[in-house]
């Protein structure tokens, strides 16, 4: 009760904010550049991406990446300006096209080139771009994006990239946005011959060079979004098993550091704990034809496609800590199963917008509690995910601004998966709830979507018209109040603090007897058996409960 109180008073102090414009007032300012980044603009949108072959050297000893992507693409309507993203302070050195150089300029993170020959419509063209220099370096990665250059226990270099949200094009030229995905990808890395890049998909083959290097050439069969294409380079070992999947034999192959070798024997025993549990709730492992990797990273974990990249300590929990408090979360490994989950909610199922993250997160926070509950129980994940209610802040909402690649509360991560969990009450049916999220899965696999799309498929598949309740969850930051008060025999209540036609239904606890109310914003009565009842409000559902007699 006190924690609902809590809730409920932050929200109207919040509520106040607003309606006084003290928080509308430090709404970021976007600039021409954000939206170059963020939209489908018209030198993106007339060509369709088919093919990237990624070619590059990475060279530890003096940070620089040097090399070329070739992008072969679709014209969907003739034009001659296409824009190709490339952050400072790499340089673009040129541009060709059937031997022909292009000419092109510079807007700060966008290059726009300039084609000589006609497009024509529904015809195949490739443009090879040629780059280098010293990418931005991250500052605290995986949140900030660039390259992280550091060194193992024995000196030897131990690269990675990570750039979700500040975008691929920080270390190499590519059409830097989500909407559009290659078919496939070629990935090809050059590296100090004591070393070994690992990247997306399988290892097709591996060249030594003359000069004491190697290059590592990995191929990508499916659809692959810009951030989850990475680069990991270091003086790794290699194990491997097969699991034994809904599609087959899967491969999973794992890369750690020499030294940490009989560490992640042992840890990685969770990667096929991971796959069994996630295949029962969302479908089969999206990736059969690239495998499943674990690498190890010189940060905390990224759902890189295919590759998923991992830091955290070969223990147990969030580094070691429990997210949710209850003890559940030291039951199983944040990183290796948060991260994997990405690979249904976020490379197979992934956002157009990153307004729209929540796709990626909330399913994926929510996928923490669906692996406890199905090694430990129901109650156990119950108690995971309302553990994790602690963390939210509803601070602004979970939808972010679109069209300026601006990411929204980081409520979606916890948020996002108690509004899932109130969500599985509403539909009340377990089985169905699973059809849904296998649903999702099956009809929107390996796609790039809306969060509206999400939103109205769960609407189509439950039967329930879920538009009021996306509109409290996802886009406004208070949280539904559930009024109440007993005079005599007769039980009034309604929804408060809530967005317009909010009629959610709820279940209540009378002194041992469960019902479920359908409350609106308007008053409405029920009879009681005694009017001596208590009323409790049921803890799956992820609102505040108020007492208006004060008891
Ligand atoms: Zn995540």
């Amino acid at each position: 009760m006190t924690k609902s109180l809590i809730f409920f008073a932050l929200s109207f102090i919040f509520n106040f904010l607003m309606i006084n414009g003290e928080i509308s007032a430090q709404t970021p300012a976007f600039t021409r550049q954000d939206t170059l980044r963020g939209s489908i603009t018209p030198e993106r949108a007339w060509w369709d991406l088919k093919y990237y072959h990624l070619d590059i050297a990475v060279n530890p000893s003096d940070s620089t990446i040097t090399g070329t992507n070739m992008v072969t693409y679709k014209v969907v309507h003739p034009s001659k300006l296409m824009q190709i993203d490339l952050q400072e302070p790499l340089v673009l050195t040129s541009a060709i096209q059937n031997g022909k150089s292009l000419t092109f300029t510079r807007e700060g993170k966008v290059y726009w080139i300039e084609l000589s020959e006609n497009q024509e419509q529904g015809k195949v063209y490739s443009v090879i771009l040629s780059y280098g220099g010293r990418p931005q370096i991250s500052k605290r990665p995986p949140w900030s994006g660039g390259i992280t250059w550091t060194k193992d226990s024995n000196q030897l270099p131990f690269i990675a990239s990570s750039c979700q949200g500040d975008g691929a094009s920080l270390w190499w030229p590519c059409k830097d946005h989500m909407y559009d995905e290659p078919d496939s990808m070629l990935i090809s890395v050059n590296v100090p011959d004591n070393l070994m890049d690992v990247s997306n998909g399988r290892l097709r083959s591996v060249v030594k060079n003359d000069n004491k290097t190697a290059t590592y050439n990995w191929f990508v069969a499916n659809p692959i979004n810009n951030y989850g294409v990475n680069i990991n380079i270091a003086d790794y070992v290699h194990f491997s098993e097969t699991f034994n999947g809904e599609k087959g034999a899967l491969s999973c192959d794992y890369y750690v550091l020499r030294d940490n070798l009989e560490k992640a024997k042992v840890q990685f025993k969770q990667a096929p704990k991971m796959l069994a549990a996630f295949e029962y709730w969302f479908g089969p492992y999206p990736f059969y034809e690239d495998g499943y990797k674990l690498v190890e990273a010189p940060y905390l974990g990224m759902e890189h496609q295919s590759s998923v990249t991992y830091g955290n300590g070969f223990k147990n929990g969030y580094r070691g800590t429990d997210l949710s408090g209850t003890g559940w979360g030291l039951k199983f490994d944040f990183i290796i199963v948060h991260e994997s989950g990405h690979e249904w909610f976020a490379n197979s199922i992934t956002y157009e917008d990153i307004a729209d993250m929540w796709i990626h997160e909330s399913f994926t926070n929510y996928s923490e509690n669906l692996f406890i509950e199905y090694y430990f129980g129901k109650k156990a994940g119950s108690e995971y995910v309302l553990g994790t209610r602690k963390n939210i802040s509803n601070d602004k909402p979970i939808t972010g601004t679109y069209n300026v690649n601006s990411e929204g509360s980081h409520d979606m991560y916890y948020k996002g998966g108690n509004m899932l969990h109130t969500l599985r009450q509403i539909i009340n049916d377990d089985e169905k709830w699973r059809s849904v999220l296998r649903g999702l899965n099956r009809d929107f696999y390996h796609q790039v979507v809306k969060g509206s799309q999400i939103e109205n498929y769960m609407t189509e598949k439950t039967g329930i018209n879920l538009k009021p309740f996306f509109d409290q969850y996802l886009r406004d930051v208070r949280i539904p109040v559930f009024e109440y008060y007993i005079k005599g025999k007769e039980l009034t209540f309604r929804w408060n603090n809530c967005v317009r036609g909010f009629d959610m239904p709820l279940k209540i606890d009378l002194s041992g007897n469960t019902m479920i109310l359908n409350p609106t914003e308007q008053f409405k009565t029920i009879l009681l058996k005694s009017g001596k009842e208590r009323v409790k409000v049921d803890p799956g559902w992820y609102v505040a409960t108020m007492n208006m007699t004060g008891k």
